[in-house]
C-alpha cells in the first residue's frame, strides 16, 4: 500500500511536471500562432492591399496620408519609429517614394527591411505603363521608371495581392491558408464587380488628368485619355502649356480630373476656356482602408466619371 502510494505520488508528480511543461510552452506556441505580422505600408492603397491579403494576421501602419502628394513626403521620426519594429515593409516602388523612404528606412536601422524578405515592392510585381520610355529626373520627371500609380487597375491590384500572399507566407508559414484565401477573395470580388464597373466606364467622357494618377484605370476600362495638365509628371504647367492644351482640345468634349492636393488654378482656367466639368478625385483610399475601402475607391472614381457627361459642374 505504502509502495503504491509512493508510486502514485511519483506518477502524479510526473503528470504535473509534464502538464507544467506544456503550460509553460503553450503561451510561446500560441503567441507564435496568433501574433500578427507588423507590416508598414507606404501608402493607403498599399495598406488596403496588405489588409485584403493578411486580414487579422497583419497589423498595418500606413506612412503616407491619403490627402497628400505621395511623391513629395519627407522622412519623419514617426515613420522611423514604425519601421524600426516592422517585420515587412510594403512599398509601391518604381521610384514613387524615392524622395523620402530611403531616408526613413536608414533612420529606422531595421536590418529586416534592407535584406531578405522584409521589403516588398508592389510595382515590381506588375507590368508598368511607361516603363522603358525616355524620361529624365533632371527635367523634373517623377516617373523615370514608368508610372508607379498602378493600384487603380483592379487586375494589377489582384496580381500584386497574389505576390504579397506568397511573401507573407514566407514570413508566417503557419498562416499560408489564410493568406491564400485573402488573395482568392480579392480576385473573386474584383472579377464579380468588373462587368458593372465596365458599364459605368462606358459612360465616361474622355479624361484630361492633372497628373498621371489614373492612367491604369483609364487603360483597364478603355476610357479615352486626353493627356495631362502637367507637361511632365511632377512639373507644374506654365501658361503657354495651358494655352496649347486649349488649342489642341477645344473641339473635344472631356472631363478634367485633379486630386484635392493638386493646384486648382490651372484646372479652373481650362474649365472656363474649354467648358468642361472638373472632378476632384483623390487617387488613394482612406488610410484605414481594407478590401471594402479599395472597392469603394474604384466605384467612386467610375461613378463620378460616369456622371461626368451630365453637363457642366
Ligand atoms: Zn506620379
Amino acid at each position: 500500500m505504502m509502495i503504491t502510494m509512493i508510486r502514485s505520488a511519483g506518477s502524479r508528480l510526473a503528470i504535473w511536471a509534464a502538464l507544467f511543461g506544456m503550460l509553460t510552452c503553450l503561451p510561446a506556441l500560441s503567441t507564435a500562432a496568433s501574433t500578427p505580422l507588423a507590416v508598414v505600408a507606404t501608402t493607403p492603397a498599399m495598406g488596403a492591399l496588405v489588409r485584403s491579403i493578411g486580414g487579422e494576421h497583419v497589423e498595418v501602419t500606413v506612412l503616407g496620408p491619403a490627402d497628400r502628394d505621395l511623391h513629395r513626403l519627407q522622412a519623419r521620426p514617426s515613420m522611423m519609429r514604425a519601421l524600426r519594429d516592422a517585420d515587412l515593409l510594403v512599398s509601391v516602388g518604381a521610384e514613387l517614394e524615392v524622395g523620402w523612404l530611403p531616408a526613413a528606412v536608414r533612420g529606422a536601422g531595421n536590418p529586416r527591411l534592407t535584406a531578405g524578405d522584409g521589403l516588398f515592392e508592389a510595382a515590381a510585381q506588375v507590368p508598368l505603363l511607361g516603363a522603358g520610355a525616355p524620361a529624365d529626373r533632371s527635367l523634373g520627371d517623377v516617373h523615370p521608371s514608368g508610372n508607379p500609380h498602378f493600384h487603380l487597375d483592379p487586375q494589377r491590384f489582384v496580381q500584386a495581392g497574389r505576390a504579397l500572399a506568397a511573401r507573407l507566407t514566407q514570413l508566417a508559414p503557419h498562416q499560408s491558408a489564410a493568406f491564400a484565401a485573402g488573395a482568392e477573395t480579392l480576385a473573386a470580388t474584383v472579377a464579380e464587380r468588373m462587368p458593372a464597373w465596365q458599364r459605368l466606364a462606358a459612360r465616361s467622357r474622355p479624361v484630361l488628368q492633372y497628373h498621371a494618377d489614373a492612367d491604369y484605370l483609364l487603360d483597364r476600362f478603355q476610357i479615352d485619355s486626353l493627356g495631362y495638365i502637367e507637361p511632365l509628371p511632377g512639373v507644374p504647367p506654365r501658361a503657354s502649356h495651358l494655352a496649347g492644351l486649349v488649342t489642341a482640345l477645344q473641339a473635344r468634349q472631356g472631363v478634367i480630373v485633379r486630386a484635392a492636393y493638386q493646384p486648382s488654378q490651372p484646372t479652373r482656367r481650362l474649365r472656363s476656356q474649354l467648358g468642361w466639368p472638373v472632378l476632384v478625385l483623390n487617387p488613394e483610399p482612406a488610410t484605414d482602408a481594407g478590401l471594402a475601402g479599395y472597392l469603394a475607391l474604384i466605384e467612386h472614381w467610375l461613378g463620378a466619371l460616369a456622371e461626368s457627361d451630365r453637363g457642366r459642374r
